[in-house]
């Protein structure tokens, strides 16, 4: 048995779509979700944990891709230089779960780590190049 752990974004289309069922019945695959944020008619994350045949899971990885479900590997923490960071929000636009955010009152960006999705998408929009992820 193999396990895989993935980022997965839904456009709004696919959001109410049985997904992780046909993982389930097609690839015989065990899914466990790790995070989740789906809301109706918008996009949709969700952090997966995959375990199965390592046939099944590239089977049901090319069956996501297919229907253009997007899959990126999980990162493992996402490393945020507060020493470095000028809060210029320049992150903030990409991160749908709203985990980075900017303090109205003393205009410095906040990083509420519950929230976050560990997609990686904050990582390239710094400049500065602040924001790192840890990969398994
Ligand atoms: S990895 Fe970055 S963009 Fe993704 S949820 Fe966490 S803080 Fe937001
Ligand atoms: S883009 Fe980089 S420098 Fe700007 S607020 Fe985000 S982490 Fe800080």
């Amino acid at each position: 048995m193999a396990k895989k752990r993935i980022v997965l974004t839904f456009p709004p289309e696919l959001v109410d779509q049985p997904i992780i069922y046909r993982l389930v019945k097609d690839y015989d695959l065990v899914p466990n979700i790790l995070r989740a944020q789906v809301t109706p008619k918008e996009e949709g994350k969700m952090v997966l944990e995959l375990e199965g045949g390592k046939e099944g899971i590239n089977k049901g990885l090319k069956y996501l891709e297919d229907i253009k479900v997007d899959v990126q590997p999980l990162a493992k923490d996402i490393k945020l230089d507060e020493q470095e960071c000028t809060s210029c929000g320049a992150c903030i636009a990409v991160c749908s779960p709203k985990a980075l955010s900017m303090n109205k009152e003393s205009w410095k960006l906040e990083f509420d780590r519950d929230r976050c999705l560990l997609c990686g998408l904050c990582v390239p929009a710094c400049p500065l190049g602040v924001i790192q992820v840890e990969f398994d």
